[in-house]
């Protein structure tokens, strides 16, 4: 089989990283007998400097006739000065928007080999760690009417917290769905309290379970759910929550597993073409310096594989060869522990090649 995928290999780290996974994902497809054809283009800051604008119309249209996007990084200091419709950050959003991708999936696995690596005490993790997050991507406060005003507090500024019944019920329905393959525990994760469109979410939510009895749900207000995941992390299998308390739980949950750099995400939509990325930006600190984890970038190619191609055993091959790189005491700067051997970006790269 060919399979078509749009490479964007972003700012930062972005070229760093990806040119890694796709040594990973030709090595595969020799020994699987796939060929992937890459197409190479440009978003971020990358486009900005090329082109003047973040995501140039080529992109989208490359994107969209491809049977998936390989996304790095994009953004760095060299343009934070520009104006918001200008930051790198904004092709993120208008590929999804483009791409009609609204569900972002992202697992939050803790590797035993890295369990040192775990901020929280060992009574704490135990064993192990391995739930999902899933945040709604293109509603919410991220897309809602925004603007500036002047009221009797004077100048100001305000953004505005939209939510569709169809947008619940569609990330709902990925996150049920997404559970029953799993525990079947599911947590929704809202701020009821407060927020009207938290409330529909949760009505919502309960309207989609009806469909799904063998599924235990429970709902949790946002400033709980962040306490929880650092005192009983274990508790959770499946959150779904909204694009903004998406942003920052899943942050936090990855974290926990010890580091940004190990973890992947699947963006996806009504369609098998998904995008797919590591959860952490383009890291100028360390670019171009051999520094980088490649291996969230290399685990969010096996993501690409499941998700968009069903390769379901080609996934499982790079899974498991990082597991075994990582049993073997490999290990880069982020996650390097006491008697690991510390290597650069290029080398990880090769050893999960040669392990697959
Ligand atoms: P970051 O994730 O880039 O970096 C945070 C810290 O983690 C840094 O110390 C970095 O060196 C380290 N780190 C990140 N990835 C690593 C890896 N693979 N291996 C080893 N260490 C790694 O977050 P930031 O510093 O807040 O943002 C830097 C830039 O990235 C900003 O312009 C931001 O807007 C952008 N960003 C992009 C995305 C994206 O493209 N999806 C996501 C988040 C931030």
């Amino acid at each position: 089989m060919e399979y078509k995928i749009a490479v964007i290999k972003g700012d930062g780290i972005g070229p760093d990283i990806v040119d890694q996974a796709l040594l990973v994902l030709n090595k595969i497809g020799e020994k699987y007998k796939h060929s992937f054809k890459y197409t190479e283009v440009l978003a971020g800051g990358a486009a900005l400097d090329a082109t003047n604008v973040p995501l140039p119309q080529e992109t989208i249209d490359i994107c969209k006739a491809s049977d998936a996007v390989f996304l790095g990084a994009v953004g760095g200091h060299k343009w934070d000065v520009l104006p918001g419709h200008l930051r790198p950050e904004k092709a993120l959003l208008g590929l999804r928007e483009e791409l009609g991708l609204f569900a972002n999936i992202r697992p939050a696995i803790m590797y035993k080999e890295l369990k040192d690596a775990c901020p929280l005490k060992p009574e704490i993790v135990g064993d192990g760690m391995d739930m999902v997050v899933i945040r709604e991507l293109t509603g919410g406060i991220y897309f809602g009417e925004r603007g500036f005003k002047t009221n009797e507090k004077g100048d100001g500024a305000y953004d505005t917290m939209f939510y569709s019944e169809m947008e619940v019920r569609r990330i709902a329905i990925v996150a049920f769905e997404t559970a029953m393959k799993r525990a079947k525990k599911l947590t929704s994760v809202d701020k009821a309290n407060v927020l009207e469109s938290s409330r529909l979410w949760r009505k919502v939510v309960l309207e989609v379970a009806e469909d799904y009895p063998e599924v235990e749900v429970k709902h949790m207000y946002v400033d709980n759910a962040a306490m929880q995941l650092v005192i009983n992390p274990k508790q959770f299998d499946v959150i779904v929550t909204g694009n903004l308390f998406g942003d920052i739980l899943s942050d936090e949950a990855s974290m926990i597993t010890g580091s940004i750099g190990m973890l992947p995400s699947a963006s996806l939509g009504t369609t098998k073409l998904g995008m797919y990325e590591p959860i952490h930006g383009s890291a100028p600190d360390i670019a171009g310096q051999n520094k980088a984890n490649p291996i969230a970038t290399i685990v969010s190619a096996a993501m690409m594989l499941r998700y968009s191609f069903d390769l379901e055993k080609e996934a499982d091959a790079i899974e498991k060869a990082v597991e075994t790189i990582l049993a073997n005491g490999y290990r880069t700067g982020d996650i390097q522990t006491e008697g690991g051997i510390l290597v650069g970006t290029k080398e990880m790269g090769q050893l999960i090649c040669d392990a697959i």
